[in-house]
């Protein structure tokens, strides 16, 4: 079967979203399409004197809230279609949480498992170059998604940095603490991922203490989720990461889990538990399921096989438009991707206001602030969806596009 292009997803959405709405069809045309699409093909020197090209991209889909935000992804199968779709996606979740950003998204064709440090700095450092025309702590403020993390993300602040003569911090977040980084901003994903859960639960009658989680990717957003999900009570009885998962019934000590992966880099040999593959963690017989790895992972496929009464989307696309219908009609409470995984970009927000202040917050107050953003968000999607009788998903489309396009008609078509 061919992979779901999650641009046409992205696109289905919009579009399905936008009928619900009474906008300017000129501003929804324009709102269909990204503002600005940059490819660069540019070499880099490998370890052994050779030099490879690679093909990255930066795409900018709306500028109407703010600067542009969205993370950088180095993976294989990257594409621009695929980054098109995560650019718009961003856009609609940076509105649904109330921050003043416009959505953008970049990627890297490469495999970052193959590649040594030193070429993963070249490769980093002329990435960052290429698209230094673009970005800016004014313009747009890239971040960490898959495959990359604080590193890349010091060293892009370094990069651009060094062209301009003086350290800028706020041209990037997910940095490293050391270096303008934020208190929180490491687990700030996954801690949004779990208080939408817990406010999720809540509609069900239910607490996290009776709840048995099962959770996809063992990642940024994937082990703090995990971790923090059962920090308030709840039972993980299964992780996976792109290897193959763990379950345990009676449920995983995740610091312990944390401690085998730091050692070994993947899950597999964990001796407290059994193994599985990726695809039957996502059907166990669970409360909550939280696909935090890829796009595309629950089909029209093994939707009806999976068990759980509430999915929260860590990653971004993690259900193919027609799993999503499916689910909705067995009654599985589905928190959308651009509400339930918007703590990162909530606390990247953070790490670039405290950056521009050079004045720097306590974690306590980090995480108090999300979580108050997180729970507001999750009350106004939820009256969208009594109000106007839609799916949670429809709703964050329907409460995001709203706030952007009405940010358009303030500011009118120029010139
Ligand atoms: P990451 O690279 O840190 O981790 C990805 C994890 O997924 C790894 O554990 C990897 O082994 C696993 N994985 C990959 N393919 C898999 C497969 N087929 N089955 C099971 N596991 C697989 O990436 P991340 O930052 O944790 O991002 C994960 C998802 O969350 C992506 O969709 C990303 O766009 C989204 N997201 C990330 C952030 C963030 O702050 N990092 C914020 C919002 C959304």
């Amino acid at each position: 079967m061919m992979a779901e292009n999650i641009y046409e997803t992205a696109l289905q959405q919009f579009d399905q979203a936008v009928q619900h709405l009474d906008i300017n069809p000129g501003i929804v045309k324009y709102l269909r399409v990204p503002k600005r699409e940059l490819c660069v093909n540019f070499p880099v020197e490998m370890d052994d004197d050779s030099v490879q090209v690679f093909t990255g991209y930066r795409v900018h889909h709306s500028t109407a809230l703010g600067p542009t935000k969205g993370g950088i992804r180095y993976h294989p199968g990257t594409t621009l279609d695929e980054i098109r779709a995560l650019a718009m996606w961003m856009t609609w979740k940076c509105a649904v949480v109330g921050i003043p950003y416009g959505g953008a998204k970049g990627g890297v064709i490469c495999d970052p498992k193959t590649l040594s440090l030193r070429e993963l700095e070249n490769l980093t450092r002329r990435y960052a170059t290429e698209i230094s025309v673009l970005m800016s702590p004014q313009g747009d403020i890239p971040a960490p998604d898959v495959g990359t993390g604080e590193r890349e993300m010091a060293w892009i602040m370094d990069t651009y940095s060094m062209h301009h003569g003086f350290s800028v911090p706020a041209v990037v977040t997910g940095k490293p603490l050391a270096i303008g980084g934020s208190q929180g901003r490491a687990e700030a994903t996954g801690r949004g991922v779990v208080v939408t859960t817990i406010e999720a639960l809540k509609r069900r009658n239910l607490a996290m203490e009776d709840t048995r989680i099962a959770v996809q990717g063992f990642g940024k957003v994937g082990a703090p989720a995990a971790y923090l999900a059962q920090e308030h009570g709840a039972t993980v009885i299964a992780i996976s990461d792109v290897d193959g998962g763990i379950y345990n019934a009676r449920g995983l000590d995740i610091p312990d889990v944390r401690a085998h992966f730091a050692t070994h880099r993947t899950l597999t040999g964990y001796p407290k538990g059994e193994s599985i593959a990726n695809a039957e963690l996502l059907e166990l017989d669970c409360d909550v399921l939280m696909p935090c790895a890829m796009e595309n992972q629950i089909t029209a496929e093994n939707a009806p096989r999976i068990k759980a009464r509430i999915i929260a989307e860590g990653a971004n696309g993690p259900l193919t438009p027609d799993a999503d219908a499916l689910l909705l009609k067995k009654g599985v409470f589905i928190i959308p991707d651009i509400l339930c995984n918007a703590g990162g970009v909530t606390v990247s927000y953070f790490e670039w206001v405290q950056d521009l202040q050079s004045f720097f917050w306590g974690e306590d107050e980090i995480n108090e602030r999300l979580r108050r953003i997180m729970v507001r968000s999750f009350n106004q999607v939820m009256l969208v969806a009594q109000e106007k009788k839609l799916d949670m998903r429809t709703a964050a489309q329907v409460l995001g596009i709203q706030r952007v396009a009405e940010a358009m008609q303030w500011r009118g078509i120029y010139p």
